[in-house]
């Protein structure tokens, strides 16, 4: 999608700082990041996010985001102390960005609940 701005970014129209790719997925730098590693992990499709990911592909897709994630924790030192993956989902999930995208979040002790 031309006008999407994590399209453009996985196409690297707009510039980012990537971190990781495989073949489905791209991790960059989130550009306001809300703990020492901030992570955004995308699939290269367009899905709008969760609720779009409906059949097996899009289970692939979020699979394959997972994955990305999982090896961009390593990657950051994150494996031994822990880190955060998470999907915001809509309006009340905080969703401001309708490409899919996972945030992997480290380097500091996370709070519970989440704000
Ligand atoms: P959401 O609120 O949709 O879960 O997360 C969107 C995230 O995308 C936010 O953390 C925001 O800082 C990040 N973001 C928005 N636009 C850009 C951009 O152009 N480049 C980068 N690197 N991050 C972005
Ligand atoms: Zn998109």
């Amino acid at each position: 999608m031309s006008n999407c701005i994590f399209c453009r970014i996985a196409s690297g129209e707009i510039p980012s700082t990537i971190v990781a790719r495989s073949p489905e997925a791209v991790a960059f730098r989130d550009q306001n990041p809300q703990a020492p590693t901030h992570v955004l992990v995308i699939p290269v499709r367009h899905y709008a996010g969760l609720n779009d990911l409906t059949d097996a592909d899009g289970v692939r897709h979020l699979a394959a985001v997972t994955a990305l994630a999982l090896q961009v924790a390593k990657q950051e030192g994150l494996w031994e102390d822990g880190y955060r993956v998470v999907f915001n989902s809509g309006a009340n999930g905080g969703q401001s960005v309708y490409h899919l995208h996972a945030h992997l979040l480290g380097g500091r002790k996370m709070s519970w609940p989440p704000g």
